[in-house]
């Protein structure tokens, strides 16, 4: 009797955490990495933006190892996308969340910091903001780099993508303190472990 309880326990277990498991939903999240080909984006010296989005969103590839989180990009390699290609590719793929990446720059050389674009134009926007408002606090805690928080604009991956998206500018490479911390491994690896961090707080 005590043996047949005891398996009949671990079957209930079994069926408990196969339920749980098959439970867990992918997130299926599109990085969409600012410029490439003929445009390099912003620039400083021997930085470019399009070189430093494309690291960064192999990086978070790389340090993904969650499972359940699949990454797709619109480019990985150092060609030219235009905005059009890049939502038609979002939207045939209709992934949970885009975040499009780039880098600052500003003629006032002490302008710093990181900031996400929503539009209120998106069929998306509330839970775009809603987001975008975590991954703001998420890159605040786990980087140097100040918050310049959520704002609006009309950009058009944000505009045109039918999911939640997200315009994410990592820093001013104008400025001396961003540009050492973005055009650094560690500093590249530590934004990529934030947006896997909050990437994960998806599901
Ligand atoms: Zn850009």
């Amino acid at each position: 009797m005590k043996n047949l309880l005891k398996v009949i326990l671990l079957v209930v277990a079994f069926a408990t955490l196969s339920f749980v498991s098959s439970n867990k939903e992918t997130i299926t999240v599109v990085i969409d990495a600012g410029h490439g080909g003929h445009d390099f984006g912003a620039n400083h010296e021997e930085h470019f933006e399009k070189d430093l989005v494309t690291s960064i969103s192999k990086k978070i590839v790389a340090m993904n190892s969650d499972k359940n989180i699949e990454i797709l990009f619109t480019r990985d390699d150092d060609q030219f996308l235009g905005l059009s290609e890049r939502t038609n590719y979002i939207n045939k793929v209709k992934p949970d969340l885009v975040i499009s990446l780039h880098v600052n720059k500003n003629k006032n050389a002490s302008t710093n910091g990181f900031e996400i674009y929503v539009s209120d134009q998106s069929v998306a926007y509330k839970k775009s903001s809603e987001l975008a408002q975590k991954l703001v606090t998420g890159l605040e805690k786990n980087t140097p780099l100040q918050n310049r928080g959520v704002k609006l604009a009309p950009f058009w991956i944000l505009k045109k993508s039918e999911v939640p998206s997200l315009v994410l500018e990592l820093g001013f490479l104008s400025n001396e303190n961003d540009r050492k911390y973005i055009t650094s491994e560690d500093g590249q690896s530590k934004i990529s472990q934030a947006i896997i961090d909050f990437i994960a707080t998806l599901n």
